[in-house]
């Protein structure tokens, strides 16, 4: 935490407003909108929940198609599923790490094929790494499919100077614990289009008509944010910046250190955009099988705790029926990567344990 979050949130105590609206809430979307240079964001109780609202308003519903970036967390496929729709899941190029254009095209013209136009894309900036949005974007407009940006990874990462979340149709953000800022729990949905936030809104409290009695007209939602979470929010806008300062400082220290380790490798950021480095990735040579579990068991027993990246939806067992287009790469980076502690409260000292510990490791393993 910041300085200011038990301010705001005592504040919350001493007005009484604990419930899910009050000035936080107003203050949260307001500075969220500012950041993202969007017209309209919602906060809401996490980004699940904003991913599905923005598929239900964007009509999807039982039986429709929605493509679905593979190598990222199943929470970005899930609220397909809720609707009863098919995910159809479409692997990354090299560089990103996210939704490949060129694959992205052929499943849509595959799936338009068999007369199963998708109804929305979920493309995903995972580890604050934007996707190559420009492309992306002008094959989605061709075809005039809608895009959800999932970027709750990537809260202060840029594309081309243009915030992650501001680009498609809707962007989603997370305030998850362990998200680069946190409301304990919550997420929020933006969009330069006001009357589909305002729409959002409506559903988000249980889809209530403006009469003076119950009417309703939709399904509801309640998955708005409590004023008190906002109030985290609040104070934890303050020090966004900060916290990716740092967490660009643990990248490069970890990429400095680590530069003469023979068979480790750091994803580049690509030219033109801005990454919040919200973990530190690498991938180790593929001549050495499981490196990367191999090197996780070790530093775990000198409780450093490291992890395997996100394992492809169309490898998971919940998805194993989807319709996906691979070309191996996730499978490919799944086999090899790891997140290092990437955490904006590490101090240097840690740092430095880490790379002392990974270094004696990877000598041994990486051999
Ligand atoms: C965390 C996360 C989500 C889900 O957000 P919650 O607030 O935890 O519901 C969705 N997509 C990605 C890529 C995430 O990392």
């Amino acid at each position: 935490m910041g300085e200011n979050e038990r301010l705001y949130v005592e504040d919350a105590f001493k007005t009484n407003w604990v419930a899910p609206l009050g000035p936080n809430v107003d203050a949260f979307e307001k500075q969220l909108a500012d950041r993202l240079n969007v017209k309209s964001v919602l906060s809401l109780s996490s980004g699940t929940a904003a991913l599905h609202l923005a598929l239900f308003i964007l009509g999807v519903k039982h039986g429709d198609s929605v493509i679905c970036q593979s190598f990222t967390f199943g929470a970005s496929a899930f609220p397909i599923q809720y609707l009863g729709a098919n995910p159809v899941f479409v692997d990354s190029e090299a560089e990103t790490w996210n939704m490949d254009p060129v694959l992205l095209e052929k499943a849509i013209q595959e799936e338009v094929a068999k007369g199963k136009k998708p109804a929305a894309i979920i493309v995903v900036h995972l580890y604050g790494v934007p996707a190559k949005m420009d492309d992306i974007l002008a094959i989605a407009n061709r075809y005039q499919i809608p895009i959800v940006e999932d970027a709750a990874e990537a809260l202060g990462s840029t594309y081309h100077n243009k915030p992650c979340g501001s680009l498609g149709t809707f962007g989603i953000l997370s305030f998850n614990g362990n998200k680069i800022i946190t409301t304990s729990g919550g997420g929020a949905l933006a969009s330069n289009e006001n009357a589909l936030i305002e729409k959002a809104r409506n559903l988000s409290a249980q889809a209530r008509e403006p009469v003076p009695y119950y009417l309703h007209k939709s399904v509801g939602f309640n998955y708005r944010l409590s004023n008190i979470c906002a109030g985290i929010g609040r104070g934890q806008m303050e020090v966004l910046d900060e916290r990716i300062n740092r967490r660009r400082q643990v990248y490069d220290f970890y990429q400095k250190s680590l530069a003469d380790v023979k068979g480790v490798s750091f994803p580049k950021e690509p030219a033109g955009v801005f990454c919040n480095r919200w973990l530190t990735t690498i991938l180790l040579d593929a001549e050495i099988p499981e490196a990367n579990e191999r090197i996780r068991v070790e530093l775990e027993k000198d409780q450093i705790e490291t992890r395997a990246l996100w394992k492809p939806l169309h490898q998971q067992p919940i998805f194993e029926n989807a319709q996906s287009y691979t070309n191996g790469v996730s499978d490919d980076l799944y086999a090899r990567g790891l997140c290092l502690p990437s955490g904006s409260n590490l101090t240097d000292e840690t740092l430095e344990r880490v790379v002392l510990k990974f270094k004696k490791i990877a000598n041994e393993v990486l051999r």
